[in-house]
């Protein structure tokens, strides 16, 4: 036996990845990621470790060291610490459930010296739940991205039949073993710049493909700088091993020339040899993805105010205007009211990435919406009104702020003009 990655090591144990980077952290074992190897030596100790702890391992607190693990209470009270462990809360108590003044504060029981250390506090802390992630596909024309896309939604997407037609909506979900992951289905740079150049940060990772048999091409180049400046994290997906040119080690080796250092060359870059044709690799990617999506640890409130991007507008001969959106936040419903950028519209009718119909959608949720009377364009934000008047009354704002800016400019060019006669 040798080195060992630590997911696999979290999967061969049944520990989820966080407590197993917490175990390394109590052992002072230094890591970059989830998928750094560690030391055979280092295996036994965590194999230990997660021997001893039983039970309580795959919940709460985890022994800073194999000696301090003896101790029973910090052992015992496995049941009550059996959920995942307790990320720190995101959501602070609202305003009306802060300690009233002159009341007692002690509302929860503070931990006396002799009680285990809980991992959060036991009171039904509001936790912000995750959300599935949203990824999009880079790099150079004709190095596999759509064939690749098409392989995943062909395998991973349960056709749903409505009424015969699957709308081409921007974005895809794919149910994987570990959950859902959302695909933006429109590859190439443009959904992602025009996106994230209106301020909107879509993808939560990138992939980016890369032919075997052509490596790295000027678009490969463009989209690793588009991902790095967005501080979105990447997967590099080597596509097209099938064929008897591929060349994936030359890939690598390219790859570490932009700083960007494979994993099995000791560096923290996920690297995945795939076949877009075969489907070979594939089933390893979507596991990288979640795998990425955990450590990122996404969450959204569903039940907070809605908040959402354009993936993409057209106008549809029959329905009229289609705007696919991507819900970020909270919950859309049909018959919300939602304003985008001077617009706004009431939802009519709503698909999921199908076509079925829905009447609701949360976090992570591609949808295609019927209500709009312009054509969103790409990368533009959404947010929703409580009824007509506030969406009129925001746009009416938006119209003020623009003109202002408008005024201001001419006013600047005017000067400019003025200067330049004199
Ligand atoms: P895109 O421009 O990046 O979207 O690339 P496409 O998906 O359109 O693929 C370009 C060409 O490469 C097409 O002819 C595909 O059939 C072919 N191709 C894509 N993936 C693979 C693969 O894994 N193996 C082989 N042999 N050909 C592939
Ligand atoms: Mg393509």
């Amino acid at each position: 036996m040798s080195k060992v990655r630590i997911y696999t090591l979290a999967k061969e144990l049944g520990v989820d990845n966080h407590k197993m980077l917490e175990i390394l952290d109590g052992l002072g074992v230094a890591y970059k990621s989830v998928s750094s190897t560690i030391e055979e030596d280092t295996v036994e100790l965590i194999k230990q470790i997660v021997a001893e702890e039983g039970a309580s391992v795959t919940g709460g607190e985890v022994a800073e060291t194999p000696a301090a693990a003896p101790d029973p209470a910090a052992v015992a009270p496995a049941a009550e610490q059996r959920e995942k462990p307790a990320p720190v809360p995101v959501v602070e108590p609202a305003p009306s459930q802060m300690p009233i003044e002159g009341q007692p504060t002690e509302a929860e029981p503070v931990p006396t010296e002799a009680a285990p250390a809980a991992p959060a506090p036991a009171a039904p802390a509001k936790e912000i739940p995750h959300r599935a992630p949203v990824v999009t596909i880079m790099g150079h024309v004709d190095h596999g991205k759509t064939s690749l896309l098409d392989y995943i939604r062909h395998t991973r997407v349960a056709a749903k039949e409505a009424g015969g037609i699957t709308q081409h909506v921007g974005a895809f979900e794919a149910k994987t073993s570990k959950g859902k992951i959302v695909f933006i289905d429109t590859p190439g740079h443009e959904a992602f710049t025009t996106i994230r150049a209106r301020g909107a940060n879509v993808a939560d990772i990138a992939i980016i493909v890369i032919a075997a048999d052509d490596s790295l091409m000027p678009q490969t180049r463009e989209a690793i700088a588009h991902a790095q400046a967005a501080k979105v994290p990447m997967i590099v997906a080597i596509n097209k091993v099938d064929l008897p040119q591929a060349d994936p080690e030359k890939v690598k080796t390219d790859l570490t020339q932009l700083n960007l250092v494979p994993e099995e060359y000791g560096g923290d870059l996920i690297v995945v040899p795939v076949s877009a044709k075969t489907g070979e690799g594939v089933e390893d990617l979507l596991e990288y993805i979640s795998l990425t999506a955990e450590l990122e640890d996404l969450r959204a409130d569903p039940k907070g105010n809605f908040g959402g991007v354009i993936i993409e507008g057209k106008v549809d001969k029959q329905a009229g205007v289609l705007a696919t959106v991507m819900v970020q936040e909270g919950t859309l419903h049909v018959g919300d009211f939602l304003v985008v950028g001077e617009n706004y519209g009431k939802i009519k009718a709503m698909t999921d990435s199908n076509g079925g119909r829905i009447k609701e959608a949360g976090p992570s949720t591609p949808v295609q919406i019927l209500g709009f009377s312009e054509v969103p364009s790409s990368g533009e934000k959404v947010q929703s009104a409580k009824n007509e008047h506030a969406a009129r009354e925001v746009i009416a704002q938006r119209v003020d702020v623009r003109r202002d800016e408008e005024d201001a400019r001419e006013r600047r060019k005017a000067q400019r003009s003025l200067e330049d006669i004199l």
